[in-house]
């Protein structure tokens, strides 16, 4: 699916990951940085939502906020979306 598994999942950024440890190991991160990550879990959530006018709204937000993070020159620029609201 990606052809390179050191770049960001979500699939418009192309920034590359961090190494994090896991259990002693160097293991590439998913996502360049927090506001990937939450943008990814926000778009699921939306994406799942049954078709209505607050989620046509939603998703405007949501494309917005991908125009967004596409525009960054650097993968923190932009920090968590949510502020610490889930996991
Ligand atoms: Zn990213």
């Amino acid at each position: 699916m990606y052809d390179n598994e050191n770049v960001c999942a979500r699939g418009s950024c192309s920034f590359h990951v961090e190494l994090v440890m896991v259990d002693g190991t160097a293991l590439p991160a998913v996502y360049c940085g927090d506001a990937c990550a939450d943008f990814a879990w926000l778009k699921r959530g939306v994406e799942s939502l049954e078709p209505s006018r607050e989620k046509a709204e939603a998703l405007q937000n949501i494309n917005a906020l991908e125009r967004l993070l596409n525009g960054r020159t650097d993968p923190f620029a932009v920090g968590p979306l949510l502020g610490g609201l889930y996991g």
